[in-house]
């Protein structure tokens, strides 16, 4: 009896799943030839969320397309990525105004900042030009009930086709789970800040 993997080297048997492993590729591939913009959420617990959103836009940037960044929490500190970002001719970029902080606790000051800057993030929705969108922290506006689903889905269901659209924030709700292309949930396994290390300028933010 001739024992048929004896007869194979390692060499040809890490060729023969190498071949496997790209037809399978090659399939996706030629299975994938939609050309459309996406909807991505970045969601979960975990860091990396709007780090990965920035990584994103600075993609589309860096192929000469226009994008557009809403932050919908500003939080207390400048962050990085956009006192870069800013600089640049092809990106728009807009802040929601009074700063929608923990800190606030004035329900009415922030809707008011919400209702300020959400026609603003809608145009970017309706501008053809802008190749990418970020909508950084928006889970939050659906979350407080500040914005609801239906607005922000028909805004996402009117954009131009090739647009693609970054949400981040924790806990998405399910229908924009549903209702987006890629969905990534950022899970925890560890965070330095819970492990008593100051949060720090160039890494959190
Ligand atoms: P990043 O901006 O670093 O990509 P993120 O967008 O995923 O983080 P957010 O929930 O927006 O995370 O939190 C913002 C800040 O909180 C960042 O400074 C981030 O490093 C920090 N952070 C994120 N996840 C955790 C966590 N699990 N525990 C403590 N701090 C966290
Ligand atoms: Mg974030």
């Amino acid at each position: 009896m001739t024992d048929k993997k004896a007869d194979s080297s390692p060499e040809d048997r890490h060729q023969q799943k190498m071949a496997k492993h790209k037809a399978k590729v090659d399939a996706a591939i030629e299975r994938a030839q939609e050309e459309r913009g996406v909807v991505i959420v970045l969601t979960g617990n975990g860091k990396g969320k709007s780090s990965s959103g920035f990584g994103t836009v600075i993609r589309t940037l860096g192929h000469g397309f226009n994008a557009g960044i809403v932050q919908f929490i500003k939080g207390t500190w400048e962050c990085g990525e956009t006192n870069i970002l800013s600089k640049l001719d092809n990106l728009e970029h807009e802040v929601m105004g009074s700063g929608f902080t923990w800190e606030t606790q004035d329900k009415q000051r922030d809707q008011d900042a919400f209702d300020e800057v959400w026609p603003k993030a809608k145009a970017m929705l309706q501008n053809e030009n802008l190749r990418t969108v970020m909508f950084d922290e928006i889970t939050y506006m659906l979350a407080y009930k500040n914005l609801k689903w239906e607005d922000l889905k028909e805004a996402l269901d009117n954009r131009p086709k090739d647009q693609n659209v970054i949400l981040t924030g924790r806990g998405a709700p399910s229908a924009l789970r549903e209702y987006a292309d890629t969905v990534t949930d950022m899970k925890m396994e560890k965070h330095a800040f819970r492990g008593g290390v100051k949060a720090q300028a160039g890494i959190e933010w």
